[in-house]
């Protein structure tokens, strides 16, 4: 018997399909998607790999080498799985390695031979000094200090991979004496005996809710269709739609099928949980990149052994191995936190909808702002749509939308950060004792420090980019922040550049904003929600929790309080700053204006009173600010895929991208040179009229001390561009160039 394996941990050279021979003692007990030790190579290394395949000959040339051992005898992946391990090799040109690095959880793979380092503070009171004082010398440091503060310990891959952070801060906390770094080999038992703690959930808000006919038909149209099909549950904020997929759940659970319902990760809060369980209080599982890796072992180890049959999760829960899948729902499906942007570029939107297709089960995908492929692929009818044109809650109805003219404001000496409209509305609103949000679409202060003699704005010295002002202070200075690589340093009292003293500060940010707001309504309880004050674990429920009770009367915020919330209290909302969103070198840039205000205008109004939004803008003629007022998805989608097609952007034509990186500004631009020349040849030789563009330095031009290139790829669709990719890489196989690439690139 021969068995057909790949790496583990396998680079583009060796991301092959080996044929071994399955020895005597093993041919009972071997099964496709275990773990087995081989000899590899002239020098026999002992490596894992995975058994993807078994049959009775070989076609190889070469004298055949024989499977050592098992590493366990449970497949890490089950059928259906290996067929999504193969597409997604296929389709986002990666290597098998990286692949079900995704795929299993860093438990079952570390455990299997290797025992694994794990991080913990030498003390917590140590850890509150040094936060305290001057001693941490990044952000990345206090990041991974406030976080093990919160989880008391965590391996190492998953904290760098959670912050996203190389190993070098830690190995400095490490040098300080403030973490520790262990080695510790996990057993399976160990594992698996861990008293399983409960959630602690907010009330559940159980409703004994009856459908509108709205409701009652997408549930019905869902059912009652057999076999495979994808809709599109197409409501506005507000409708109900929650309901529907609880509906649907249901009635597949009463069939005897399993449900996968992904979410957004910033949606996938407890009362989103909460709400479920109130429904279905057995048989669930949530998967999310937040939990510890124990938790997360523990969640997939329920689920791959068939005990749940709801998996709530976000983006790669997708990959989990749920027993008799029936149905897929994927919430908020514009949502660009289904795309992963770490080392593998997929999307779970595809990776779902290969995974139904391949099934032969339904995929229900809802939002109250489609994307425009989406929508585009409904209209033409490979997506069945199904709509829900009015607000569930009897009464409710959507808000009434004031596009005000900043330029006005100004002309009128008006110089605060609140039109005038807006602070009226506010006044009145807090009088009556109800709740206002207010989103920036910027950071921090975002203000940043600028030298009036030169003129010159002070960067980060890594990445070149400006670095921003923090109100967080080290000792007695104000902390400069690079917001991409994290780099902290105090605010200097001289321009670095020049040496003058003629420090300013420049913009506005979501600090800012609060501080405008407790001094204008001094009565009001001010709340501020963005990337630094939800940083660590829970905190982000925290704030939303707080608010939904009342305890605050203003919520300050970035695009993150735009999402999926639900705040009845909540009759005035003002968008600060909407333009810098439109105004992003971006191909989506109007689609993801729309849906920001879309989405947010939607807070408002949610329960018994009436809403009333406020878009403060200087181009108040932008058509995509009237479509946004009137939330009128269909004359947005209408304009814009005009747009897309002139242009032919997607869904017309596929762009994708290549990214090269290099510490050496003149190594990466060579390089990128080099990779640009074989992909035009290699295009020549596909026979499509691909097109490359570049190279050139990327958006963000370095990042972590490295230089970044990006080629831009055009292509009649994204199945060339996997192909490419893939011929490109295996061209580049052992040169040690750091190349990514991504089917559908974002900037
Ligand atoms: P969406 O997900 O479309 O934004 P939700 O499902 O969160 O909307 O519903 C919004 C609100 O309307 C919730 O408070 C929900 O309990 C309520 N609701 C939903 N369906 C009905 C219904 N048929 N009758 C009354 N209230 C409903
Ligand atoms: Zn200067
Ligand atoms: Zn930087």
């Amino acid at each position: 018997m021969i068995a057909q394996v790949v790496l583990r941990d396998c680079v583009w050279q060796t991301n092959k399909i080996y044929d071994y021979l399955v020895p005597e003692q093993l041919q009972e007990k071997i099964r496709e998607g275990q773990y087995v030790r081989v000899l590899f190579g002239k020098g026999n290394r002992a490596e894992v790999a995975l058994v993807l395949n078994l049959k009775e000959t070989s076609d190889s040339k070469y004298q055949l080498k024989t499977i050592d051992s098992l590493v366990e005898e449970e497949p890490v992946l089950n059928q259906e799985q290996l067929e999504i391990l193969k597409f997604v090799v296929k389709r986002y040109a990666c290597t098998y390695g990286s692949a079900m690095h995704q795929m299993v959880p860093a438990l079952v793979t570390k455990r299997t031979g290797r025992s694994q380092l794990v991080v913990s503070l030498v003390s917590e009171e140590l850890a509150r000094e040094a936060l305290e004082s001057e001693a941490v010398g990044s952000i990345q440091q206090i990041r991974a200090l406030e976080w093990l503060l919160d989880v008391e310990e965590m391996t190492l891959a998953d904290l760098m991979q959670e912050l996203s952070i190389s190993r070098s801060p830690i190995d400095t906390l490490a040098k300080n004496g403030l973490v520790k770094i262990r080695s510790v080999k996990f057993t399976a038992e160990e594992l698996q005996n861990k008293e399983k703690t409960e959630e602690e959930l907010p009330e559940a808000i159980r409703s004994d809710i009856t459908l509108n006919d709205e409701q009652q038909a997408a549930v019905d149209e869902v059912v009652n269709t057999e076999g495979k099909k994808e809709f599109l549950l197409f409501g506005v904020t507000g409708s109900g739609k929650t309901e529907v997929y609880l509906r649907i759940t249901e009635q597949i659970l009463k069939e005897g099928g399993s449900v996968l319902y992904l979410v957004p990760e910033i949606s996938l809060t407890p009362q989103t949980v909460a709400r479920i369980r109130a429904h279905f209080p057995t048989g669930i599982a949530v998967l999310h990149s937040r939990m510890t890796a124990k938790e997360r072992y523990d969640s997939w180890k329920m689920i791959q052994r068939g005990e749940v049959n709801i998996v709530v999760g976000a983006r790669s829960a997708v990959f989990a191995p749920i027993h008799n899948l029936k149905l897929i729902i994927l919430d908020e499906e514009h949502d660009s936190s289904f795309k992963a942007d770490t080392m593998l570029r997929y999307s779970a939107r595809d990776v779902a909808r290969f995974r139904a297709n391949k099934a032969g089960i339904k995929l229900l995908l809802g939002s109250a702002t489609p994307s425009v492929e989406t929508f585009y692929a409904a209209k033409l009818g490979y997506i069945r749509l199904l709509t829900l044109k009015n607000r569930a809650v009897s009464g409710a109805v959507l808000p009434k939308v004031d596009i005000v003219d900043m330029q006005e404001e100004h002309a009128a000496t008006n110089t605060s950060m609140f039109s005038r409209k807006l602070y009226k509305a506010m006044k009145d609103a807090l009088s009556r004792g109800e709740q206002v949000m207010l989103l920036l679409n910027r950071r921090g202060f975002s203000q940043n420090v600028y030298c009036t003699s030169c003129r010159s704005m002070i960067r980060c010295p890594d990445c070149d980019v400006p670095m921003t002002l923090h109100t967080k202070t080290m000792g007695r200075h104000k902390l400069l922040i690079c917001h991409y690589c994290g780099k902290v340093i105090p605010k200097p009292d001289t321009c670095p550049y020049c040496s003058s003293e003629y420090l300013a500060v420049r913009g506005d940010g979501v600090q800012k904003l609060e501080d405008w707001s407790s001094e204008d309504f001094p009565n009001a309880r001010v709340i501020r929600m963005d990337q630094d004050t939800t940083s660590y674990r829970g905190a982000h429920e925290k704030i939303l929790t707080a608010f939904r009770n009342h305890e605050a009367d203003i919520l300050v915020g970035t695009q993150m309080i735009a999402k999926g919330h639900d705040f009845p209290k909540v009759s005035v909302v003002g968008i600060l700053g909407a333009d810098s969103v439109l105004w992003q070198s971006d191909y989506r840039a109007r689609e993801r204006a729309f849906q920001l205000l879309a989405q947010i205008s939607g807070r408002a109004g949610r329960g018994e009173v009436p809403g009333h939004v406020f878009i403060q803008t200087l181009s108040p003629d932008s058509e995509i600010y009237s479509f946004a007022a009137t939330q009128d998805y269909e004359r947005f989608f209408e304009s814009e895929i005009k747009y897309r097609e002139q242009l032919s952007y997607p869904p017309f034509k596929a762009i994708g991208g290549i990214m090269i990186t290099h510490e050496n500004e003149q190594a990466c631009a060579m390089q990128a040179n080099m990779v640009a020349g074989t992909f035009r040849e290699m295009a020549a030789n596909l026979g499509d009229d691909m097109m490359i563009l570049g190279p050139c330095p990327a958006g963000i031009p370095r990042l972590m001390n490295r230089y970044r290139y990006q080629i831009v790829v055009r292509a009649k669709n994204k199945g060339m561009l996997s192909d490419g990719f893939a011929k490109l890489q295996q061209a580049y196989a052992g040169y040690g160039y750091s190349i990514s690439t991504d089917i559908d690139a974002m900037w």
